[in-house]
């Protein structure tokens, strides 16, 4: 909408600028930056194809903007709104006062399923489908382009300004590919199981969609999505059951994770403050005091003594994404079992992802940290984990090769063998492995009862309706399935 807002009203020029304060942010680090370059690399090829140009500045947004105010007066900046941290909600707001007082105009257009200025959830599922419902735009017919110097050099200059390590660079990495062919092939073939095989870190990586990167940096668009999966949708509806199979099933799951993904960060847009303080202000105080630096430097070199949860986290800081299930445990691992506050590990695991988008991040944090005040609270066991999603211990084994001499029956607790054992297999605890730095099972009946003390009192109960009313799902998402309405803490 921006481009062709612009483009309506006379010449463009199309600017994209490296704020060196934005990417010195501790949430963010060199590898989005890598896929940050890519997809400009990519869009100013495209544009060449049509003689247009992408200009690409380093510096302060701001100051930028103003020199490039002195060097070609514009009238109008067009922009896409965005649900940022408060560094990036920050710069967007200096730019928007600095037009408005020197009566430049500054047009804002929603890109996704997210509303500004909303009070309550109310009708909230109603307004995503209207606006889903009008798809994708065309681009327009012809823009007349304006050309200017980029910063020399940019390319360059960027590891100076970031943070944090590399992700491997080859064609066949999801996120240097052409999203639209990504999604042409989760559609027709990598998708069909998609609701079996999305929970376990190895079947996931085929079969799930692989475009949240592509949607963190904009490279397509949730409408472009939404748009093709509900064709997707009406063509297998034409077909008989019988040829169907299961592909609705999979492309209705994949479905609802795409308003998540709305729903998720509307809750960032609606209360920024997310980013820094608990959802629910009752768990104010739980963990504040108590971060175990130890603990924390363990569970991010994924040496915790638990093997599919260090499988997870050295898969994830090599490859840059790990599956929602994976994401969910980790943190579950460190919120729970090793009290950590949010704050910190959230601060790492944005900088190892490829896709981080802080409104899905803070927000799923928060919740798979127990401090929203309105989701149930989900414990997971790496042990049961371990079972269920790596029965035979192939991830395992491939991203913790300590463990390789280990069969399916030793390799999801080690801890487990005796000392003769241990010594047998090659695989000493504290010497080739750690031994656990905690036990899971105490470790996870203390934060139940921490958790469930809070939850029963009063105040979390008042406070817990005004939560809801602003964040909650209309769905009944937040309502308690029947087997977990006893205690309402349960463990997975
Ligand atoms: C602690 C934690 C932090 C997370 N941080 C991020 C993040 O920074 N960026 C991000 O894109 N996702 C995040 N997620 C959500 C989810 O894990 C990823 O969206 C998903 O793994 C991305 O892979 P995919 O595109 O193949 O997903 P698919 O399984 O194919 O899902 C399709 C799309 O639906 C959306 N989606 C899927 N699951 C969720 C969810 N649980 N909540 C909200 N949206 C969802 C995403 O846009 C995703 O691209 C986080 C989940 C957890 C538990």
């Amino acid at each position: 909408m921006p481009l062709i807002k612009a483009a309506s009203g006379g010449p463009v020029m199309l600017v994209y600028i490296i704020d060196p304060d934005y990417w010195a942010a501790p949430d963010r680090s060199a590898r989005q930056f890598q896929v940050f370059r890519h997809s400009i690399n990519t869009l100013r090829r495209e544009l060449q194809d049509r003689e247009g140009q992408l200009i690409v500045r380093v510096g302060k947004t701001l100051e930028v903007m103003k020199t490039l105010f002195s060097e070609l007066s514009f009238q109008v900046i067009h922009t896409h709104e965005v649900t940022e941290t408060s560094c990036g909600m920050g710069i967007s707001e200096r730019i928007k006062e600095w037009s408005l007082s020197n009566n430049i105009g500054f047009a804002e257009y929603p890109s996704n399923g997210v509303f500004r200025d909303l009070k309550n959830r109310d009708g909230w599922a109603a307004r995503w489908n209207k606006r889903m419902q009008q798809g994708p735009l065309d681009s327009p017919e012809s823009v007349q382009f304006v050309h200017a110097e980029s910063t020399p050099g940019w390319e360059s200059r960027w590891p100076s300004i970031v943070n944090g390590t590399l992700v491997s660079e080859n064609k066949n990495a999801w996120w240097a590919m052409n999203p639209e062919q990504v999604l042409d092939d989760f559609l027709n073939r990598r998708g069909l199981s998609y609701h079996t095989d999305m929970s376990s870190p190895a079947s996931a990586e085929e079969a799930c969609s692989r475009l949240s990167t592509h949607l963190a940096v904009g490279a397509i668009s949730m409408r472009q999505i939404v748009s093709r999966v509900t064709d997707r949708q009406d063509y297998l509806r034409s077909l008989d059951k019988n040829i169907r199979g299961t592909a609705l099933k999979a492309l209705g799951a994949y479905k609802s994770r795409l308003h998540w993904h709305c729903h998720f960060i509307q809750k960032l847009e609606s209360e920024p403050a997310i980013e820094f303080e608990n959802m629910s202000k009752s768990f104010d105080g739980i963990r504040e005091n108590s971060f175990n630096e130890e603990y924390y430097q363990a569970w991010c070199r994924g040496e915790t003594g638990y093997p599919f949860v260090d499988a997870c986290m050295r898969y994830l800081r090599e490859t840059g994404w790990i599956n929602f299930r994976m994401r969910a445990m980790l943190v579950s691992f460190a919120s729970y079992d090793l009290w950590l506050h949010w704050d910190r590990t959230a601060k790492f695991l944005a900088t190892q992802f490829l896709d981080y988008e802080p409104g899905i991040h803070y927000s799923q944090f928060q919740m798979q940290s127990g401090t929203t005040g309105i989701n149930t609270v989900r414990i997971y066991s790496p042990e049961k984990q371990s079972n269920d999603q790596d029965p035979d211990g192939v991830f395992i084994r491939r991203w913790v090769p300590e463990l390789e001499s280990l069969g399916a029956e030793h390799i999801h607790a080690p801890w487990k063998l005796s000392v003769t054992d241990q010594k047998r297999y090659g695989v000493v605890l504290d010497n080739h492995y750690p031994a656990p730095i905690v036990d899971h099972q105490r470790a996870a009946k203390e934060a139940r009862t921490r958790i469930g003390q809070i939850k029963k009192s009063n105040s979390a109960r008042e406070e817990k309706k005004i939560i809801l009313k602003k964040h909650g799902s209309r769905k009944g998402r937040n309502k308690p399935r029947k087997t977990d309405k006893q205690t309402d803490l349960f463990e997975q």
